[in-house]
């Protein structure tokens, strides 16, 4: 079966085309700027990687260029749309309604619309996704991959904010996590790296990128997670400021005389490792500063490193023990000063990287010691792989069912 992976964001549309039974990559490309001037679309596997420049002045004109691209020219991928049996859709915010991912009808449409009070950018763009591929496939399967679902089994201790009850009941205000799918498919993978039942594991996963985040899976159950309301909450990030004190957002607003949104976009995009080094969101960049004795660097990347270290200690205790702590994403995978500095001083706690084994290049691997009584391991992210698996189950499931007479198609 392939499987179109759709992640739609406000100006962008990223894409994979993946055979699910053979594990395979069959295309993959990203429509940037779409609606604005100086659109373009980068398309191909990478070593065949072509970039058109192209107007799309929404996503409905952006799907229509992913999908010459596949059918045709230097980028073809398949000889006709029939081969495309079913198509995912990345969606930031499910809420209440959404524990796993669900095939996509007029209800589910309206339950992702409701929801984007929470997620106002991302669940509307996914549903312009959504819309744009209806247009252009009107017969395909759709699922909804929520990045929200995994986290709803945190209980109301973990979820629940200690603001008065009525914003819960009035807002539906409390933590949703995010990152679910990078947190699921990692979680997986490290039992199978670890070669022992996901369910008789206690794992702390850190998905540390340009977003970054950290949850406590008790016996393959989510527990707690650092994202909150929104995905502003918890860590350290590129541009975000994770966790402050909330007394912060009125003294800013009333001495700097921001707007809510203008104060929204101070936490968002100009905070993180770019707010303290006044260099770059990069980690890449921060750190090269740093080692060139650029002070404010070296603050950022040392408040980044003590902010995963914090969620690791706190997650810990939530769980009474780990048994593996995962790292993954850009920073996660690749970062070794990062990563030696998260676990320095973790010894006391059974937690020893092995420095050997930290510098090492490789794809899934444990880089503690032999001898530490938790194990570290890195295990690279791959949330379009899991929505495609997610399509792949439910639309099977159901095509199973029409065969057998029990459902209408
Ligand atoms: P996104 O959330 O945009 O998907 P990524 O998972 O690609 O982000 O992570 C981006 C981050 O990873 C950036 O801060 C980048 O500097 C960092 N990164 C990538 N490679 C390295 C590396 N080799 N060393 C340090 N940081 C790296």
């Amino acid at each position: 079966m392939n499987v179109l992976v759709v992640n739609a964001g406000s100006s962008s549309l990223k894409y994979q085309l993946v055979n699910v039974e053979q594990q395979k990559l069959l295309a993959k490309g990203i429509c940037e700027r779409v609606g604005s001037s100086g659109a373009f679309h980068k398309h191909g596997l990478d070593e065949n990687e072509h970039v058109l420049d192209a107007e799309m002045k929404d996503h409905d004109a952006a799907m229509a260029l992913v999908i010459d691209a596949l059918l045709d020219g230097p980028t073809k991928a398949i000889d006709s749309l029939d081969e495309i049996d079913a198509i995912g859709h990345r969606v930031v915010q499910g809420g209440k309604y959404f524990d796993k991912s669900a095939l996509i009808d007029d209800d589910v449409i309206a339950k992702i619309d409701e929801l984007a009070e929470l997620a106002p950018l991302h669940n509307k763009a996914a549903l312009m996704g959504i819309h744009a591929c209806q247009k252009l496939m009107p017969n395909v399967p759709m699922v909804a991959v929520f990045d929200t679902s995994f986290f709803q089994t945190l209980p109301p201790k973990a979820y629940m904010y200690p603001l008065p009850y009525e914003m819960y009941e009035k807002h539906s205000i409390r933590k949703y996590g995010a990152h679910g799918t990078s947190h699921r498919y990692v979680a997986e993978r490290a039992a199978v790296v670890l070669n022992e039942p996901l369910d008789e594991l206690k794992l702390i996963t850190c998905h540390l990128g340009n977003g970054c985040s950290a949850s406590a899976i008790d016996h393959g159950v989510a527990v707690d997670t650092s994202m909150g309301l929104t995905p502003l909450d918890g860590l350290m990030m590129g541009t975000r400021c994770g966790a402050i004190d909330p007394a912060i957002v009125p003294f800013i607003m009333e001495h700097e005389g921001l707007s809510t949104s203008e104060v929204n976009e101070l936490m968002n995009k100009k905070s993180g490792l770019l707010g303290i080094s006044g260099i770059s969101n990069d980690l890449r960049s921060v750190k090269d500063a740093s080692e060139q004795g650029h002070e404010r660097a070296q603050l950022a990347y040392d408040m980044y490193s003590n902010s995963v270290k914090k969620y690791i200690g706190q997650y810990i205790a939530v769980m009474g023990g780990v048994d593996a702590i995962v790292m993954t994403a850009g920073v996660g995978e690749n970062c070794e000063k990062m990563r030696r500095m998260i676990f320095s001083g973790l010894q006391p706690l059974g937690i020893v990287l092995d420095e050997e084994k930290n510098r090492q290049r490789g794809f899934e691997r444990e880089i503690s010691t032999d001898d530490s009584k938790v194990k570290i391991i890195i295990i690279p992210t791959n949330e379009e792989y899991m929505i495609a698996r997610d399509t792949y189950e439910i639309v099977y499931a159901k095509s199973q069912l029409i065969e057998a007479g029990s459902e209408t198609a």
